[in-house]
């Protein structure tokens, strides 16, 4: 590309292009596997649709024992300790910070990709132009991935994709048209609003729309409320206003655009018409922020190996190289968004889904780019299937499974499609070390663990090593053992043996109701609307906080501010016992321990 400003070059082992959840996950993921990773975001922040942009929430597989842990979980966590209240930017931060304390990451903010290099079928470099610097990025890599949400790098590299909705007889699904079109789910930008103790007058822009009723807003048939779900209720445990949404019956990126003024007019409106148009009862409510950037649902999906589809989601997704799950309801939006207007054209369908269901690492990779991997809302699934994946818990295992498998790629110097059979076994067993939950498996516990002498009953370590971390079901109060405040768990070797490192999985208190009070902040720590019934968060009070580990008798580490629920700690040493020793707890009277076992690139696993 011919121009002015200077190019900076940039050589790595994965360039992933797009910071949502997914490629943020898979850029930590990657590096925290040893990878140099160079991750393009043309945003300022990272976060894509849940960050302070857009300030969607971030919902995942439905049932509590499902909840969505790896990386995902720990900037949860991270975010609920630093950021009780739930400050939108506060949350930026704790992605950006994650990024940023990785030494093998390189983030390019700001950064838009616009240009790729191939040679045959594989992808050689990226360029990118940084809004700030008035500089371009040449990012060179062995590998690539697109977490764009828009596959920037489809139309780039020729990489196969597909937009829009299937015909029912193309996977025979009943979800969707027909006939196939290219139509979508849409945009939408959201409104974020502050209860006040007075009241806070609200003047429209002249050019908002005007909702004069609630009719105008929730069309009556027949005597019917139209659609429950353009309620305007809102409030801290309230309603997002998610169904203020257009642009998904004309071309999703062409016309962004256009389609951000239609929503502004849109959402504008809604907000006059909640304060000003009928009583609501929002006088001591103010409007706080609006967004200016549409969040977009869906726009073009890859071709990978395996294209997902409903029926795969219907009957579990149960196979073999099952490396994430999902577990949202197939939740089809109407393309025509909020211009859908009768009982027989409602705004949304949601189509039950199991959950979980698993979802293979054969949608990760591209049909016919050799060395391009894809996570998030583009992976390769029918639009069906997709309404389902999109949700950002599942991107997050997405993107995590994603980052892990490039590792092993680069480790074993496989093309993408080359990882199968043993390696599908040692990424599976990856992504279970760092706390992922894997439907229909459990997570293999190491010999050096299993051969040591325990001080703990029989019962007591089947649960402990059983490779379960998890509620399994509604209720399910197994899987976890229970201990006193400043009991030990001890591991004594007859000889000296080698400990690399010790792995434990607390509580995270799956119910959250030691975390918010509020049913919506269970499911994710973010916070869209605030009443004056807002409750700041707290860690989860089953994790423990203080603990210490001994090797040989020596304190070998320390912590009494740990507020994460999977901990790692390095040992590295050959000795003949192990103590772990459990001081206290965010709350909790006892200490509730998934696992603790040690895991090691050299271990036996069985
Ligand atoms: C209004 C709305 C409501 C939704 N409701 C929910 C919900 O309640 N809960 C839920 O979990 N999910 C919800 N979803 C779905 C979910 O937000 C998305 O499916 C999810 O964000 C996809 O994650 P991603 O990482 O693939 O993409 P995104 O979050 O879209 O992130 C992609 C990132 O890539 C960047 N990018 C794009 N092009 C380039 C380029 N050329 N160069 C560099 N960077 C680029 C983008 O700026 C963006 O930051 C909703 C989505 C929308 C829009």
């Amino acid at each position: 590309m011919k121009s002015i400003f200077k190019t900076i070059e940039h050589k790595c082992d994965l360039c992933i292009v797009g910071g949502g959840l997914s490629g943020t996950i898979a850029a930590l993921s990657a590096a925290r596997h040893g990878l140099k990773v160079v991750l393009v975001q043309d945003r300022p922040v990272l976060g894509g649709n849940c960050s302070s942009e857009i300030r969607m929430w971030v919902r995942g597989a439905k049932g509590y024992w499902n909840r969505e842990t790896g990386i995902l979980a720990e900037f949860e966590e991270e975010n609920i300790y630093r950021n009780p209240t739930l400050a939108p930017t506060l949350w930026d931060s704790v992605l950006f910070g994650k990024i940023k304390e990785n030494e093998n990451i390189t983030l390019l903010l700001n950064t838009s990709c616009l240009d790729a290099e191939c040679f045959e079928s594989r992808i050689t470099s990226i360029t990118a132009w940084q809004l700030t610097t008035y500089s371009w990025h040449k990012v060179s890599a062995k590998y690539f991935a697109d977490c764009s949400g828009d596959s920037v790098l489809a139309p780039l590299s020729g990489a196969k994709h597909r937009i829009g909705r299937e015909g029912n007889e193309e996977f025979n699904e009943t979800i969707g048209p027909e006939i196939a079109d290219s139509k979508t789910m849409g945009m939408s930008i959201l409104l974020q609003a502050r209860e006040t103790d007075h009241p806070v007058k609200f003047i429209p822009p002249e050019w908002a729309n005007v909702y004069e009723t609630d009719d105008d807003i929730d069309i009556k048939a027949n005597n019917v409320k139209y659609s429950e779900t353009r309620s305007h209720k809102i409030g801290t445990s309230g309603c997002n206003l998610w169904w203020m949404e257009l642009g998904g019956d004309t071309e999703a990126i062409a016309n962004t655009e256009e389609t951000r003024d239609e929503l502004l007019k849109l959402a504008f409106g809604i907000w006059d018409h909640i304060k000003n148009r009928q009583d609501h009862g929002y006088e001591n409510w103010e409007l706080e922020w609006i967004g200016f950037l549409p969040g977009k649902r869906e726009s073009v999906r890859y071709i990978g190996e395996h294209i997902l589809t409903q029926h795969d989601i219907e009957s579990e997704g149960r196979f073999e190289d099952v490396v994430a799950y999902g577990g949202w309801p197939m939740d089809d939006h109407n393309p025509k968004g909020f211009k859908a207007n009768s009982i027989d054209d409602k705004a949304s369908v949601l189509y039950p889904a199991p959950s979980p269901y698993g979802i293979p690492y054969r949608c990760l990779y591209s049909q016919n780019i050799e060395n391009l991997f894809f996570a998030g809302r583009n992976i390769s699934a029918t639009h069906a299937a997709m309404s389902s994946t999109r949700v950002m818990g599942t991107c997050s295992l997405l993107g995590q499974a994603m980052g892990t498998a490039a590792s092993i790629c680069f480790k074993n110097n496989l093309k993408p499609g080359e990882l199968k059979g043993e390696y599908i076994t040692f990424l599976q067993k990856d992504l279970m070390d760092d706390g992922i939950f894997i439907p229909f498996t459990t997570r293999p516990i190491s010999s050096v663990t299993t051969k040591a002498s325990i001080n703990l009953s029989e019962s007591d370590k089947e649960v402990l090593f059983n490779g379960i971390e998890r509620p399994r079901f509604e209720n399910d109060e197994g899987n976890k053992i229970q201990l006193n405040k400043g009991d030990c768990i001890e591991f004594t070797y007859d000889t000296q043996t080698y400990i690399d490192t010790l792995r434990i999985q607390f509580d995270l208190d799956y119910k959250r109701k030691s975390v918010s009070p509020n049913m919506k902040m269970q499911w994710f720590a973010q916070k869209l609307h605030q009443g004056s019934d807002f409750v700041p968060m707290k860690v989860a009070n089953t994790i423990v906080r203080d603990f210490e580990v001994y090797a040989d008798g020596e304190l070998v580490y320390k912590d009494n501010n740990n507020y994460h629920s999977l901990v790692k700690v390095k040992i590295d040493k050959d000795i003949k016992k192990i103590s772990v020793k459990f001081n206290d707890t965010w709350g909790a009277e006892k200490i509730n321990i998934f696992a603790c076992d040690f895991i090691g690139e050299n271990y036996n696993y069985a």
